[in-house]
């Protein structure tokens, strides 16, 4: 065992499940599998910066609060920091550590040059006005301006957060240095830089390994039954393309609950209605509403948590039906869960190689930027489908090889990559 690293705990994750501590133990069951020595293993299981500011804002109703905003930089071994910015009441420093962490493992298992970061703030974006999100999101970064930046640390959206607050944030660090600097942050809209295809990029990414599986077991997305659980960036993107590819999306849901159809759910018209309410998706009149809980056990071939993580845990994973579980979500399936999804053979694509698009297309994004040139979408969509069908290849051939499955699979090609990187770059001093 290592020594863990003494993150202050405050508050529990869902199902009060630690995210930090599961990070942890995937990471020592690939340093196991790779043979790394303990004094490795330490520095990898410690984030490397862990930053928490305060931020007053004045409230629409004069009202001054102070929230707490984190940015945990994981590992640059590879690169400048990347990762994205979450807005949840259930963030806490043990969840944004995690999500850092598996960041760095990302990257290095995409093969693209970057490390591992994440940042967070406890709210509930819904509960304040664009202008308070506006005043929230700029302080944020202010408070953060020496420690992010294009060759430092460079933020993107993640839950609760959009291309509308990484403009916030481009345009605040910009003003404090007294020059655009478009590279401070991916996922901005693309009148600022942004890049084609990141909209869509993470939902792609997940349609084309979850094709890639399916193609492995002779199957295509033709009439393939898919379950969805969250309709936002990630999931809705998803549940898009894989309507396009001829999957049969039967049910989807929100926080606020799911909707199923037994003959598949019309998802352009489900869009088109989640655009008219505000993105809610309740009411919506051709099919039924049903529980989050209850979605997670359909009878379905791909299962995709979509949403926040710990979703299928101890106590859902012997009602779950799908053949593959897709995690489009960071961290949806709990260790126990996974073990015994792994053991009933079920196929569990994991995060760090089902929802990597969103990181490729950012870091295609930063390349653009980098060079001032702007790519179509074609050439964008082109190039991040390369980079994904490529590591899912790597997995798959490194889970043959060393007999075990995907997840330990990608994440020995993540974790080595960055411990080889540390062997040759050595320990300062
Ligand atoms: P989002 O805020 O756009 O959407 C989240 C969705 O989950 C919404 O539909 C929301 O209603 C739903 N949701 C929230 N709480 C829920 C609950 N308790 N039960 C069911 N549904 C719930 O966020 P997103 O960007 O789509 O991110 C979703 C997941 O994908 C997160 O785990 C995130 O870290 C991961 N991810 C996102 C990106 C990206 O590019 N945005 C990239 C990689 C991974």
């Amino acid at each position: 065992m290592v020594s863990m690293p003494t993150l202050p705990l405050e508050g529990a994750s869902p199902a009060h499940i630690c995210p930090f501590d599961q990070a942890c133990s995937y990471l020592e069951a690939a340093a196991k599998e790779l043979r790394l020595d303990q004094g490795t293993l330490e520095i990898l299981s410690h984030p490397r910066k862990v930053v928490t500011v305060s931020i007053p804002v004045r409230l629409d109703n004069g009202d001054i609060r102070v929230l707490a905003g984190h940015r945990v930089q994981h590992s640059d071994i590879l690169g400048p920091y990347k990762g994205g910015t979450r807005y949840h009441p259930a963030v806490t420093l043990r969840e944004v550590s995690a999500l850092a962490m598996l960041m760095t493992w990302k990257c290095a298992l995409l093969g693209i040059p970057y490390g591992g970061a994440k940042g967070g703030i406890a709210i509930n974006p819904q509960h304040y006005s664009v202008g308070e999100l506006e005043k929230i999101t700029r302080r944020y970064t202010s408070e953060l301006i020496k420690d992010i930046g294009p060759a430092v640390d460079i933020p993107a959206p993640d839950v609760g957060t959009s291309a509308r607050e990484m403009a916030w944030m481009m345009d605040t660090y910009s003003v404090n240095v007294g020059h655009a600097v478009p590279g401070v942050v991916t996922g901005k809209p693309i009148s600022i830089g942004g890049s084609r295809g990141r909209e869509m990029a993470t939902g792609r990414g997940v349609m084309i390994i979850v094709r890639e599986a399916l193609a492995d077991m002779g199957r295509t997305l033709e009439g393939v039954k898919v379950v969805i659980q969250g309709f936002g960036n990630v999931g809705g993107a998803a549940a898009e393309l894989l309507y396009q590819a001829g999957a049969k999306i039967l049910a989807v849901s929100t926080g606020a609950g799911g909707l199923f159809a037994a003959d598949g759910l019309d998802i352009p018209a489900l869009k088109a209605y989640a655009a008219e309410n505000h993105r809610s998706i309740v009411g919506f009149p051709q099919a039924v509403a049903i529980s989050n809980a209850e979605l997670l056990t359909l009878p379905c071939d791909v299962l995709i948590p979509a949403a926040l993580e710990n979703q299928i845990t101890e106590e859902n994973v012997d009602q779950i039906q799908a053949q593959i579980v897709a995690e489009a979500a960071n961290g949806p399936v709990t260790l126990e869960a996974n073990r015994v999804l792994e053991g009933r053979g079920v196929t569990v694509l994991p995060d760090i190689l089902a929802n990597a698009g969103g990181v490729v297309v950012s870091y295609l994004e930063w390349v653009q930027g980098l060079s001032y040139l702007f790519w179509d979408e074609e050439r964008v969509n082109r190039e991040m489908e390369h980079l994904m069908v490529q590591a899912y290849h790597q997995v798959i051939k490194q889970s043959q090889m060393r007999q075990v499955p995907l997840r330990l699979a990608a994440y020995t090609l993540g974790v080595g990559r960055v411990a080889q990187a540390l062997s040759d770059r050595g320990l300062y001093p």
